[in-house]
């Protein structure tokens, strides 16, 4: 199971580059993504989940194109982005079912199974019929990992997730994002190095659009 971007480039209408050559094979895991503001990492982030196309390069996902089929990438793909807007005073519980539904979840009894044992995952069982836009931070994050994760996707893309956060509610965070990574294909975006190096077993470190390291984040200490 494996990611494979292919020199992606992209450059805005605005004629900004963003994304320079980028060339990285992302095995199973977490798997960081390090670099500062304005290095390209949500434009590589949206790419990955194909809400953009590149101007040229190839991603393939388990040896498949994944433009060439973006609607069935999609289906396998659990996206977390860095600002996600939720329904004013819709429940969690109600907000994961109309967000299983736009899945293709259709079946109301496993549908349902799997919100509950996501709420339970998450620790937001006994919040599940809290409004969602009144949660703190950190049960908000959380509860963005449960939307993900509907619909057993074989490939997360989380962007920013742990801004913001406190310490205790960045753990919680943390031990939720390595239970999953024994799955599937995590990608996270920070510009936090001690989340890197807390979490994956391998990262790069993006700069200016363009891949500046690659290997576990032991070895790349020094750059840190
Ligand atoms: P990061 O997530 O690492 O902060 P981004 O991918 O958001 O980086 O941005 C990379 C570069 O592309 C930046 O110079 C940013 O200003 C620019 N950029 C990002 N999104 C757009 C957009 N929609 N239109 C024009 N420029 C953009
Ligand atoms: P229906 O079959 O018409 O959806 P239900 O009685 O099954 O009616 O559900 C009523 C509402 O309660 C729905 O909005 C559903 O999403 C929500 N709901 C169902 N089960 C739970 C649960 N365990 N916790 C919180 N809300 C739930």
């Amino acid at each position: 199971m494996s990611l494979v971007l292919h020199n992606l480039t992209k450059t805005y209408p605005n004629g900004v580059p963003a994304l320079r050559g980028v060339t990285l094979t992302i095995p199973r895991g977490l798997y960081g993504l390090l670099g500062p503001n304005g290095a390209g990492k949500s434009t590589l982030m949206r790419t990955i989940a194909t809400l953009q196309a590149p101007d040229a390069g190839r991603i393939t996902f388990d040896g498949h194109d994944i433009f060439a089929d973006a609607e069935a990438h999609r289906a396998r793909l659990g996206y977390l982005p860095q600002d996600f807007g939720v329904y004013p005073g819709v429940s969690a519980f109600d907000l994961l079912e109309y967000v299983a539904v736009l899945k293709g979840l259709h079946d109301k009894a496993a549908r349902r199974a799997q919100i509950e044992g996501l709420l339970v995952q998450t620790n937001l069982w006994e919040h599940r019929k809290r409004a969602v836009s009144g949660f703190s931070g950190g049960m908000r994050q959380r509860f963005g990992i449960a939307q993900a994760l509907l619909g057993q996707p074989r490939l997360m893309v989380v962007d920013e997730p742990t801004a913001g956060l406190d310490p205790e509610e960045r753990n919680r965070f943390h031990n939720l994002l390595s239970e999953i990574g024994e799955q599937v294909v995590v990608i996270l975006s920070t510009h936090i190095v001690e989340d890197v190096r807390q979490l994956c077993p391998r990262m790069a470190i993006l700069a200016g659009g363009r891949v500046l390291r690659e290997g576990a984040p032991d070895a790349l200490v020094d750059e840190l």
